[in-house]
Formats: structure tokens, sequence, C-alpha cells
């Protein structure tokens, strides 16, 4: 086996099988079939985690043969791979294991062909629903009808989780119906990056940092998440639900639980999702002015140049926010006092996720007025460049008395761990948990319920006051009022760098 931490020679590449499994793709020729879970699939197979006799079903509306759907995947694969290497053998081998059933969600029509596929197996079996969510209810219901909804089961449910409570809790009363809740993954690729778990693995496996993890310790915590890309084609869906929706209520509010939550007794998924749940009801209500929304405007330049927000979704009139920033409270004994600001938008400056933990100064400075105030910053990058940076203050070198500069602590792990630690995307992790039968990186219903509870009064006190968000300008960081947000309270956002 050869060792893929070249940078770490004491590190050993450990990559298990996992037990021998059967996964439908509903939706299996989509946009996230072909751009994540298909690619995903495949780099396992190369990094030798999928048996011999693993099979993958893509099952999908289109009307097409088992042939031509792994061309098709063979093609997502040339063209979403990346840098997945793999000779022409390896492709075929892999795609040997590809068959295709066209089946309509809502009808008869290819069920009775899966469940032949699926009889008597003796595998693991994962339907993973990458349909849109309006099928979700459909498909556990076929599933059962058609006798695929046994004991060992499980489904992989795609985000949006209903767009509000009221509907997130008809959809888990309405899988609940067919499915156990051990037998039910939600998923937030947020939770399968490298980086998430290793927040946790920074926290739970030092005795460094949970001693100062506290409102004692820590003046504040930031988590941003800032995408360039506009709403592109899926402006109308987009219109309909909003930053908020789409990005705070679930990936920001997952972040804000794994950096906030007690120490689980056991690395667990219920002690962990326990955990989190603590988190998430502890959170104080967002107070008006301690929220702002925004819509970019358009890119300067030629008639090429990016459209405007409201061009974008074709309404002039959308009080929908491509952008959003907001300052919360965790009342417990940790985090009273702690402020968590939180942002995401569309159209910023640069593609960047970050957790900052800004703590707090020294006490007392022995070195002088002229020595400055220094703050330890611990930033944890999600994308791009996934890595752990420790501001350090130490004294410039040289003469010339105790002049102090904070310098980086940097852990970037392609740098560390080489080129394979980035190859491991979101997605492959998370089905091999799937596989493997570990929830510990998935939502649990009752989570998703309380995260749509603290969320619901927010949109739905903009409603009420029949607020509009405010523009900014694409490539910009957001709206005038979210840095004042922060400059209020003595504060600023960090930069968002690529
Ligand atoms: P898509 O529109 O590209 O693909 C939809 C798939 O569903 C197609 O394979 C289509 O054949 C199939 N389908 C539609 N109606 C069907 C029916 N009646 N019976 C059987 N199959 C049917 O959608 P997508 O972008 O791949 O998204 C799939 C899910 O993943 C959605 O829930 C979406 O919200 C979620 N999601 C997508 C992305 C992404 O990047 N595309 C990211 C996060 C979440």
């Amino acid at each position: 086996m050869t060792n893929r931490y070249e940078a770490m020679p004491h590190i050993e590449s450990r990559v298990i099988p996992v037990d021998p499994f059967d996964l439908v793709i509903f939706g299996g020729t989509g946009d996230l079939a072909r751009r994540k879970i298909l690619p995903g699939l495949y780099r396992r197979f190369i990094a030798g985690q999928m048996p011999r006799d693993a099979r993958i079903i893509g099952a999908a509306r289109g009307d097409m043969d088992s042939d031509a759907y792994r061309k098709m995947v063979s093609d997502a694969i040339a063209e979403f791979g990346g840098q997945t290497k793999g000779s022409a053998d390896t492709l075929k081998s892999f795609l040997s294991r590809i068959l295709y059933v066209t089946i309509d969600a809502r009808g008869e029509a290819g069920w009775s062909e899966l469940q032949e596929l699926m009889k008597g197996t003796g595998k693991v079996e994962a339907y993973y629903f990458s349909v849109s969510p309006a099928l979700f209810g459909d498909l556990a219901e076929r599933l059962q009808q058609w006798g695929m909804a046994n004991s060992d089961a499980r489904i992989v449910v795609e985000k949006p989780f209903g767009r509000d409570l009221e509907t997130a809790k008809e959809l888990n009363a309405t899988l609940a119906r067919y499915f156990e809740e051990d037998q039910i993954y939600r998923i937030d690729h947020y939770l399968g990056k490298e980086t998430v778990q290793n927040l946790m693995a920074v926290r739970f496996g030092n005795m460094l940092f949970e001693p100062l993890w506290n409102a004692q310790y820590v003046d504040h915590i930031q988590i941003t998440v800032a995408e360039t890309v506009g709403v592109g084609g899926r402006g109308e869906y987009y219109d309909k639900s909003g930053a908020m929706r789409d990005m705070v209520q679930n990936h920001l509010m997952q972040l804000l639980c794994l950096i906030a939550m007690e120490p689980p007794a056991r690395f667990d998924p219920d002690a962990v999702r326990d955990e989190k749940l603590k988190v998430i009801r502890a959170l104080d209500p967002v107070l008006p002015h301690h929220i702002v929304r925004g819509q970019y405007e358009a890119e300067a330049g030629d008639e090429n140049a990016h459209p405007s927000y409201r061009e974008a979704v074709g309404d002039p009139r959308s009080k929908t926010e491509s952008f959003v920033a907001l300052k919360t409270h965790i009342s417990n004994w940790r985090w009273s006092g702690t402020p968590f600001y939180m942002r995401t938008g569309k159209r910023m400056s640069a593609r960047s996720s970050e957790i900052t933990v800004v703590f707090k100064e020294t006490p007392h400075s022995i070195f002088g007025a002229e020595a400055g105030q220094h703050r330890n910053v611990l930033s944890i990058r999600l994308q791009p460049n996934e890595g752990i940076t420790l501001g350090v203050t130490i004294k410039e070198p040289g003469p010339g008395g105790m002049r102090l500069i904070d310098v980086p602590l940097d852990m970037t792990f392609s740098e560390a761990l080489g080129d394979d630690a980035e190859q491991v995307d979101a997605y492959e992790r998370l089905i091999m948990d799937v596989i493997r039968g570990n929830q510990t990186l998935f939502m649990r219903g009752d989570e998703v319920e309380a995260a749509w509870a603290w969320t619901d009064p927010i949109i739905q006190g903009w409603q009420t006051r029949g607020e509009v968000p405010k523009p900014y300008d694409s490539g910009s960081d957001g709206t005038v009022d979210s840095r004042e947000l922060m400059r209020r309270d003595g504060r600023e956002w960090r930069e968002v760098a690529p």
C-alpha cells in the first residue's frame, strides 16, 4: 500500500472496504448525481473501498438502458471527476457495477424491475433520494409498497428538508410512516467536509483548546460562507427560498452547533446529535436590528456582465435575500455573553467558507502600550484550501526592543497531508457512512425541526414588517449595514479571502 501522506511519513493510508452494498440513486441522471455522487463513488472505487459485488443502480425518469447510462456516468466522471485518476480498465470495472432502471416515482413504471434487482441480495440496501423534495414522500411510499422498505434498508434524503417548521414536520411524519429514524440519513454535505470533522478532533482530541472554549476566553465567533456565483439557472427555486432558508437554516446552523456544543460523552450518532440539538434550543431569538439582508446588484461592465439578483430571478420586486448577516447568542453557561456572527451570500468577493474563533486579549500586557493589543485567532477553513490556522503573537525578529507581531501557525491539509487529503469529497465520505450505518454526520429529525423553529420567526418578521433587502455590489462582501452590525460592537468581519 502506498503512503498517501508524503509530507507525514508516519501516517499510513487506511482505506477499509465497506460491506457489500446496492445503492439505488433515484434521480441518477440529475445534476447532483452527475456532479457529485457518481464521481465520488468512482473515487471510492479507485481507493479500494467499494467491495467487488457492490452495485450502483441509477433510477430516474429518462428512458435509457444500462449501457447508455454507463456512458452518461463515464462522461460525468470525465467532466466532474477533477483529478480523479484511474486507468481505462479501472473505469471499465467500475462501470460494470452500474445498472439503470427507468422509473416513475409517482407511477408504477419500473418498480417491479427494481424490486426484482433488489430481491434477497443479502447486501446493505441504500436508496438515495436525489430528486425534488416533492417526490420524497412518493418514493418512501413506493419503496414500502414494493417490499423494499425492509428494516435494514437506508434512505438518504437531500436538502431542502422542508421550507418551514410545518412542512419539515410533515415530511418527518411522512418518512416515519415507512422508515425508522435510524434508517433516515438527512444529508448536509457541510458535515462531510474534512475540516468539519477536524473541528471536532481539534476541540475534543487536544487539551489545548477546550479549557479556553467559553465566554470567559472567547471574544466572539464568526461563521462566513461566501459564494462568488449568483443564482444562475436556479433563479425560480432560489427566489422562493433565499439565503436564510437555503444556507443559514442548515449549513451555517450545523457549523454553529459543532463549534458551540458541549463535549459529547462518546463520538456516536445520538450522543453528538443530542449535544447539537441543545445548542439549537439554547439559541436566542434574533432581534430585528441584529439581522440584515441584501440582494446583489448587476456587475459593472459590458452586456456580458452578470445581471442583478432581481434580473436573474425575473422579478423586479423580489424581496428575497441573496445575502444575510446576523448576530445571535447562545443562552447557556458556556456561551452567555459571547456573540456569534454569521453571514452568507452570493456574488461575494471570493468563494470562502470559514469559521473564526477570536479569543480575548490578555488581561494585562507586560510589554506596555506600544506593543499593541493582540488576540489569538483560530480560523477553520472549509473551502477552498481546507485547513486550520492559529494566529499566535510572537516577538518581531531582530534588535530594537519588544515589538510584537501576529504570525499564523498554518495547517493547510493539502500541504500537510499530501494531495490525496483533498480528494475525499464530502459526498463520498457521507455515502460511505450510509453504507457503514453511521449517522453521526447526518441531521436527526428533531434537529431539523428545532432549526426551523428558530428560523421561522425571523422570516415571518421580515414578511410582517414588509422589509426589503438592501442592495450590495457584486464582488463585494455584502451590504454596508452588515459591516455596521459588527462596527457597532467594536468588531469587524474577517476579510473574505480566497
Ligand atoms: P435535477 O433536476 O438535475 O434532477 C432530477 C432527477 O430526478 C432526474 O434524474 C430526473 O429524471 C429525476 N426525476 C424527476 N421526476 C421524477 C419522477 N417522477 N420519477 C423518477 N425520477 C424523477 O435535480 P438535482 O439538481 O440533481 O437535485 C436533486 C436533489 O438534490 C434535489 O432535492 C435538490 O434540492 C438536491 N440538491 C441538489 C444540489 C445540486 O448541486 N444540484 C445541491 C444540493 C441539493
